[in-house]
């Protein structure tokens, strides 16, 4: 949903916009700039974005939790695997069975180390339950370190005879006697699952964090509709007028000097229809070398990682392939989302004399050529940047990709922008520079 509000009093398209409390209107950031409301001492309103946050945060943590929960899917599994009595135990499957610790030695498994470092060493016993006895070996289970493996025992962690445990193994046959080789150890046949903290930690607070979202929309959408209520009629509109090239303040066209500011106003010495239209394409063999190594290295190692981390999901984990799929496209989303346009796609601007356009991927910035107020180059170590800002903060940026003759074509072409706007063009400025003027400082 792309909601286009207009300033209520010079009706440019704006970006980023302030709140008038007391109109219940937005206005553009070049218009509150000098005097806040023009309408009077009215309290301004920075505008409504947590929600923004607050959703992106809720998807991050959802998605952690989900993925914790599709690693808690193989425990799940193991606690729902029957209990088989001990009597009817076959050679040759896998079985769950549940009894009495029954050894010489008193304490059987052992929790060696502490805090990460921590192991089990454990000594083959026999399991009883009310149908028999069985020998249970441990190799498996010998220096594990995962309590998804073995579970804590009930005395300091460690297992001793005389405790009841649910073991799942592999039911084998040697010398006339049957015997189970251990896998996994819980304390009761339930308890292969427990909650996982992990997952339960992300997703509370990700549903926490899109209930918190919702007042914050709820809020935004209705000034957006108060707004749409009222700009039409805002009492200090500004008539037929041309931006002060200096402050923005909307000047009648007949002031040589600006009111606000008193700088002499820059006249248009072009006519903007006489602008051509330019074409240009970013390319990936124009990236700075730095920038092109580094996005072959995520185009390359990175979805290596992806598939290593399949390939070890779907052989190694046990999960099932919908399960491996799902996990490894939650990693990667994010990495295609965010990574894959920035680096990978070609960027293709349009500068026309009605409208300036940026599209890359999905992503498509477009602003009116009639309200840009702020026309920057940064020019650092070799690199291009243009920028072109409207008095509503929306802007399109470009520079990095593009062809040393098309940078010069925009650049001229930028120059004569100025020219046709009455708008100052700040040329080779630093970043340090650059920053007060996108800002709107003084
Ligand atoms: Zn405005
Ligand atoms: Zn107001
Ligand atoms: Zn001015």
């Amino acid at each position: 949903m792309t909601t286009t509000l207009r300033c209520a009093r010079c009706d440019s398209r704006i970006g980023t916009a302030k709140w008038c409390t007391t109109c219940k209107v937005f206005l553009c950031a070049a218009c509150v700039k000098r005097h806040g409301c023009p309408a009077g001492d009215h309290k301004l309103k920075p505008p409504r974005s947590v929600w923004v946050f607050l959703v992106v945060l809720a998807v991050a943590f959802l998605a952690f939790g989900l993925f914790g929960y599709i690693l808690d899917l193989e425990d799940i599994e193991r606690a729902e695997i029957p209990t088989t009595s001990i009597d009817e135990l076959t050679p040759g499957t896998r079985a769950k069975i549940f009894g009495t610790i029954d050894a010489q030695n008193q304490v059987v498994i052992d929790l060696r180390g502490s805090g990460d470092d921590h192991y089990w060493v454990p000594i083959p016993f026999n399991l009883t339950d009310g149908t028999g006895s069985v020998r249970v070996e441990v190799g498996p289970l010998v220096h594990s370190s995962s309590f998804r493996v073995i579970q804590r025992g009930l005395h300091d962690g460690d297992w001793w005879s005389g405790d009841t445990a649910s073991i799942i193994g592999e039911v084998k046959w040697a010398n006339d006697t049957e015997y189970i080789v251990g896998e996994y150890v819980a304390r009761t046949p339930r308890d292969f699952y427990r909650i996982g903290m992990g997952t339960i930690g992300f997703l509370l607070p990700g549903l926490a964090s899109l209930i918190l979202a919702n007042p914050f929309y709820a809020s935004r959408n209705r000034r957006i509709k108060l707004h749409r209520d009222k700009a039409d009629d805002y009492e200090f509109k500004a008539g037929p007028w041309r931006p002060c090239s200096d402050c923005g303040e909307p000047l009648d066209p007949g002031f040589d000097v600006c009111p606000e500011c008193g700088l002499v106003v820059r006249i248009p010495s072009k006519d903007l229809g006489s602008l051509p239209t330019l074409e240009l394409r970013t390319s990936f063999a124009d990236l700075p070398s730095k920038e092109r190594a580094f996005a072959l290295g995520l185009g390359v190692i990175i979805p290596a990682l992806f598939v290593a981390l399949s390939i070890w999901l779907a052989f190694f984990s046990g999960l099932s392939g919908g399960v491996c799929l799902l996990a490894v496209s939650i990693v990667a989303l994010p990495f295609a989302i965010v990574v894959v346009p920035k680096f990978m796609f070609t960027q293709e601007i349009t500068l026309g004399p009605e409208k300036i356009e940026s599209r890359k991927g999905l992503s498509r910035d477009a602003i009116e050529t009639e309200e840009i107020d702020r026309l920057l180059t940064v020019r650092k170590s070799g690199k291009t940047a243009h920028s072109l800002v409207t008095r509503g903060d929306l802007a399109v940026v470009f520079g990095p990709g593009l062809s040393e003759a098309d940078l010069e074509a925009a650049g001229q072409w930028t120059s004569d922008l100025s020219e046709a706007l009455g708008v100052v063009y700040h040329d080779d400025i630093s970043l340090e520079d650059a920053v007060p003027i996108l800002r709107r400082w003084d």
